[in-house]
């Protein structure tokens, strides 16, 4: 492997002592409510590492553990109530959720304030207009992961692949933000590896194990796999071909441990910037 790694749980890690050191010095108390409905196996290991984040960080974390039979009523209301709970900065409504309630409509119904993901509609407008506030997360800790590695997507060519409201397209606006020239690939897109091989910086959020073949991969190029699979081998794996991709890359994050756990700490981050917006 010629690639240099972009580690993400050293980072992560840093940035959780890092928040935990400056609420005890601003005796600030982020409190963050966790909601999970139904019984879907990994999103119950998501949950546990939010939760053993939130340890680490030292903020509070409110557990709502909902049967897979709620309402999507039952669930609005709740919402309603974490909405007015003084003592809850953050709500995280961990996804999927049962097919007979939409995400939208319950995303749409948390206080703009207490959307530490970074979905609410307002806060992803808000980043559109130049304007971020609480920043999808997943994106987020992406842009982390570059300054650390002192890359600089300034007048590079990017590519996202994946186009989804959680994480393709506020990737797309982040790396726009600053100031790269951005490529946005989804289902549609004709001729995928052309795309991909005009990159400095690729990011691949499909979905699909290595789908994004490592001869497609520019050498000397960056590439952020955001995918967290399952492959065949029963072994986690990401969407980026990585034993050929990681040949021809400068700079490849890995799965696991590359954008998962930074993905957790800038939900803490966000948490905590709630919780300082809330205070003022
Ligand atoms: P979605 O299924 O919501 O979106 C997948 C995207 O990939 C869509 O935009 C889709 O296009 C596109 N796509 C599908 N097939 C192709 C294709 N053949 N060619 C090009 N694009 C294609 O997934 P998510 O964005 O929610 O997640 C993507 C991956 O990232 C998953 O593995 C997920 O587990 C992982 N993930 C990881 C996180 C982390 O912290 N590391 C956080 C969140 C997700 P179209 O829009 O046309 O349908």
């Amino acid at each position: 492997m010629s690639a240099q790694l972009i580690h993400g749980k050293p980072l992560a890690d840093s940035i959780l002592d890092r928040l935990r050191a400056e609420i005890e010095q601003e005796g600030l108390r982020p409190g963050l409510a966790v909601v999970l409905v139904g019984d879907d196996p990994a999103s119950a290991v998501y949950v546990r590492n939010k939760k053993r984040a939130c340890e680490r960080a030292a903020i509070a974390s409110f557990s709502h553990e909902l049967p897979a039979s709620t309402t999507q009523g039952e669930l609005l209301a709740l919402i309603a109530r974490l909405n007015a709970d003084p003592a809850v900065h953050g709500i995280l409504v961990q996804s999927p959720l049962p097919a007979l309630i939409d995400f939208e409509a319950v995303i749409e119904a948390i206080d703009p304030r207490k959307d530490v993901d970074g979905f609410h509609p307002y806060n992803l407008g808000r980043l559109a207009a130049k304007l971020p506030t609480l920043r999808a997360c997943t994106p987020y800790g992406v842009m982390r992961m570059l300054e650390h590695a002192g890359i600089d997507p300034s007048g590079r060519d990017a590519v996202v692949v994946g186009a989804s409201t959680i994480v393709g397209r506020p990737m797309a606006l982040e790396l726009l933000l600053a100031r790269a020239t951005v490529t946005v690939c989804h289902s549609r897109t004709r001729d995928l590896a052309s795309k991909v091989a005009g990159a400095d910086i690729v990011v691949a959020a499909v979905g699909k194990p290595g789908f994004v073949k490592g001869e497609w991969i520019k050498p000397g190029a960056t590439v952020i796999d955001v995918g967290i699979n399952r492959g065949a081998d029963g072994k986690l794996c990401g969407d980026v071909e990585f034993d050929v991709a990681s040949q021809r890359a400068a700079w490849i994050t890995p799965v696991p441990g590359g954008v998962g756990p930074m993905t957790i700490a800038m939900l803490m981050q966000n948490t905590v910037q709630a919780a300082r917006a809330a205070r003022r």
